[in-house]
C-alpha cells in the first residue's frame, strides 16, 4: 500500500519506520458519537516510527518484527473496550482513533524503555479508514 506519511522532526541519528495492520471491532460510549456508538469493526492500519543514537547487539535499533507483536497480538481480532487500556467510563480512555495511536504509543514506549539501548517512539499513526487517520506525538521532555 502506497501511503503518504507525515514526518517527525527529531534529533536522532537513526530512524525506523513499521507498518503494520490488525482487524479490531470498538464501539464509542458516547452520545455524540453517533452510528459509532454502535459496535463495529475496522482494519486498522499503523505506522510506528522510532529512533535512537544507539543500535542492540544484533545491530537493530528494534526488531520490526517485534514492534509488530507487541500491539498486533494483543488488538487483532478482539473487542476493543473490553481490553483493561480502555475504558468506557472515561473519555480519555474511549477507543477512539485518537485513543488508539496514543495507547498504541504507551504500549511501545514502556516496551522500549526496557531497552539498555534507550530507542523511542517519536510518532504514531493511526488509520482507521481510507480517508481519516491520526497522528500521536509524545510531548518532548524539557530535562532529558
Ligand atoms: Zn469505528
Amino acid at each position: 500500500m502506497n501511503q503518504w506519511y507525515p514526518s517527525v522532526i527529531h534529533d536522532y541519528s537513526y530512524e525506523l519506520n513499521k507498518d503494520f495492520q490488525f482487524a479490531a471491532a470498538h464501539y464509542v460510549p458516547h452520545e455524540s458519537a453517533g452510528v459509532c456508538q454502535r459496535v463495529h469493526g475496522h482494519t486498522y492500519y499503523v505506522n510506528v516510527t522510532v529512533a535512537g543514537d544507539d543500535l542492540d547487539h544484533a545491530g537493530f535499533l528494534i526488531d520490526f518484527k517485534q514492534l509488530k507483536n507487541w500491539v498486533h497480538d494483543r488488538f487483532d481480532h478482539q473487542l476493543l473496550n473490553e481490553d483493561p487500556l480502555f475504558n468506557n467510563e472515561d473519555s480519555n480512555r474511549f477507543p477512539t482513533t485518537e485513543v488508539m495511536a496514543r495507547t498504541i504509543w504507551e504500549i511501545i514506549e514502556t516496551n522500549l524503555q526496557k531497552l539498555d539501548h534507550q530507542p523511542t517512539c517519536v510518532q504514531v499513526i493511526v488509520r482507521e479508514t481510507p480517508t481519516s487517520y491520526v497522528i500521536y506525538r509524545p510531548k518532548k521532555e524539557v530535562n532529558k
